[in-house]
């Protein structure tokens, strides 16, 4: 699907969807730089509806500066980390965080600089999914967390207690 068709799905969402972006892919744009004009197409074709989304790509001046101005224009937009400490850093940001924790982190913790981490409530509670949660697509003072699952848990645990 080119760039264009999927603008114009997204258009045509109806009003108040929440959907979310890339479910197996980053921010447009190439390599790590985020493109601020297709995001800001992307926030204008999500107008009317709740759409957010998680970007890997580094917190350069020019990528925090399209985000910003992408979530003034009405689309969520999470900063990955890869651990608590990155959370950290990117927390100062003041751009929404989500980061994976180590196995075994409790449903609240904190980061090495004290803010709270709460765990993806899908992950903790039974018939918890994001259309019910929506935590990721909210401004919020603490971060969401993300416990390692599936076959990479042990080694995704591992990254998640050194960053
Ligand atoms: S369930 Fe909530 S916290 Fe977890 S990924 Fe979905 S929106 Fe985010």
């Amino acid at each position: 699907m080119s760039w264009q068709e999927f603008l114009a799905r997204v258009k045509q969402l109806p009003k108040g969807t929440f959907w979310r972006h890339g479910q197996a892919g980053d921010l447009p744009g190439r390599g790590t730089l985020i493109s601020r004009s297709k995001l800001r197409e992307l926030a204008k074709a999500n107008n009317g509806k709740l759409g957010y989304a998680y970007t890997h790509k580094p917190p350069t001046r020019s990528n925090l500066s399209a985000i910003r101005e992408a979530i003034r224009n009405g689309f969520a937009i999470n900063l990955s980390a890869n651990g608590p400490s990155m959370a950290d850093r990117l927390f100062e940001t003041g751009i929404p965080v989500v980061t994976i924790v180590p196995t075994g982190t409790p449903a609240v913790s904190l980061t090495p600089k004290g803010r709270k981490i709460l765990i993806c409530p899908a992950q903790r509670k039974e018939g918890m999914n994001c259309a019910n949660c929506r935590l990721c697509a909210r401004k919020r003072d603490f971060i969401v967390g993300f416990l390692p699952h599936g076959s990479g848990a042990k080694k995704v645990s591992e990254i998640a207690a050194v960053n």
